[in-house]
């Protein structure tokens, strides 16, 4: 399996409008501070997020979810946001909307189950070894006495390597060696080794290893048993859709005949049950030997309402699995239909899943709290705004939407730019206003200038 270099998939995007949350914001008696984490108000469903946050350290929430109930802006992306920091600083998050299962080329359950592998994490754990030391020339016996005779051998070069506690031989591998010579490094200069489970990996003339020093011996030559100068642990975080992805890209070689094959494949294969199974097995045996650990992370799930039947089904088996995230519903519907039936249920959620769920309400804010939302999120995108700009963004937040309102923040900002302006004035505010239509008016505009549309 490949671990090295995984990428990270998360979805930065979705969560960009949320930067400044950094927590619940919760006293250790679990009281809601007014203003903390960067969190404003919505202190009953704060502190009812703290209570399931301790639910799920004890274990409690196993095969049961969570659904934030409330009207659209009410922060309940914030909220799970903010209970997943409280889990840890590593936890992944995962955010998806219900109707992002339907697309035409993917099974439904299958976007279920990649969203579901993100927010998964594994803590991978590796002792690593690194070796300082300044490059020694060998004296022809200590070369012999290696390589019996082949000072460069076919497979392997031998360089002496002087460390704090003496001279080490090392045997590298060709290309290592070809790596040393580019970068002009010479008998007396100080390098570094590292090393995994006593094979070469990466040498450099740092610990920090400069990237264009790395190398990519496809084998490890192993280094002789002996002292450790260093030990570093280095911790990795991942989640097992990341690991999914990387060993699903096509696999090959540097040549040109390799990377041609690469141009002529689809870019992407596909992740199969049969890849996902092996990484499970791959990864618990990894757990087994106490190399990694799961790190259960949140997968939200905003306008729940869209799933469907056999979406519902999917999630009912999935929360009952070992291996499932915290799962984060969200829903502003009240009773309505269940997609694709006849049947009505609170919140379009059939009975043996709400059977299941542990429900917070969201309510709306006031002016004062939406001004102070208005106010942390000017601060984090470091723009800077007059009072008077920022009461009249609290008015379109009222009017419109506290998303529509934060939106408004940037464009406002370069408009004030534009006028020479480093603060925003109420007339920038006017001028995007105009500019941009929020979701109500847009729609009231759709509906008064029907017959102009195509239907
Ligand atoms: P919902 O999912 O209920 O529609 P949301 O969290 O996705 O809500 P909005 O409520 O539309 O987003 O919030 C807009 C912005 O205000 C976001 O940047 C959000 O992080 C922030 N925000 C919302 N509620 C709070 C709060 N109580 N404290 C601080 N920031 C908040």
């Amino acid at each position: 399996m490949k671990i090295e270099e995984v990428q990270s998939t998360a979805k930065k995007q979705r969560v960009a409008a949320h930067t400044h949350i950094k927590g619940l914001g919760l006293e250790a008696n679990g009281n809601a501070v007014p203003l903390a984490a960067g969190f404003v108000g919505q202190v009953e469903a704060r502190e009812a997020a703290g209570l399931v946050v301790d639910m799920i350290r004890q274990k409690k929430m196993a095969g049961r979810a969570l659904l934030l109930a409330g009207p659209p802006g009410t922060g309940k992306t914030a909220l799970a946001l903010g209970i997943c920091q409280e889990l840890g600083s590593k936890v992944p998050f995962c955010p998806m909307v219900g109707s992002e299962v339907y697309s035409s080329e993917v099974k439904k359950t299958e976007i279920l189950m990649e969203n579901f592998r993100r927010a998964i994490g594994l803590r991978i754990k590796e002792n690593k070894e690194v070796y300082e030391g300044e490059v020694t020339e060998l004296s022809p016996e200590e070369t012999e006495s290696i390589t019996g005779g082949y000072g460069k051998s076919i497979s392997h070069v031998i360089i002496g390597l002087k460390t704090v506690k003496g001279t080490k031989q090392l045997k590298l591998d060709p290309t290592i060696y070809d790596a040393l010579i580019k970068e002009k490094v010479a008998v007396g200069d100080v390098i570094y080794i590292e090393a995994n489970s006593g094979a070469v990996k990466r040498v450099g003339r740092s610990d920090a290893f400069a990237t264009e020093f790395d190398l990519e011996a496809e084998e490890y030559v192993p280094l002789p048993k002996g002292e450790v100068h260093k030990k570093k642990e280095i911790v990795q975080d991942v989640t097992l859709h990341d690991l999914d992805a990387a060993n699903a890209r096509p696999q090959g070689g540097q040549d040109i005949l390799s990377l041609m094959g690469q141009m002529m494949k689809p870019r992407k294969t596909e992740i199969t049950d049969k890849l996902r199974q092996e990484i499970n097995k791959v990864v618990n045996r990894f757990i087994d030997e106490g190399a990694a650990e799961l790190v259960p992370g949140v997968l939200f799930i905003d306008e729940v309402h869209m799933l469907d039947m056999e979406c519902f089904s999917y999630l009912n088996r999935a929360l009952e699995s070992s291996l499932s995230p915290i799962v984060i519903f969200a829903t502003n519907r009240g009773i309505c239909n269940i997609r694709g039936t006849d049947m009505n249920s609170p919140h379009g959620i059939p009975l043996d899943l709400l059977d299941r769920l542990v429900i917070i309400r969201t309510q709306i804010y006031g002016p004062a709290e939406m001004i102070q939302i208005l106010a942390i999120r000017a601060q984090v995108e470091e723009i800077v705004l007059d009072e008077e700009s920022l009461a009249h963004l609290g008015e379109i937040a009222r009017d419109t939407s506290l998303r529509h309102a934060v939106q408004l923040l940037y464009p406002a900002s370069v408009v004030a730019k534009m006028n020479g302006r480093d603060s925003i004035c109420k007339a920038d505010v006017e001028e995007v206003k105009a500019l941009y239509l929020d979701a109500k008016s847009s729609a009231k505009l759709l509906q008064e200038q029907q017959e102009k549309y195509i239907t």
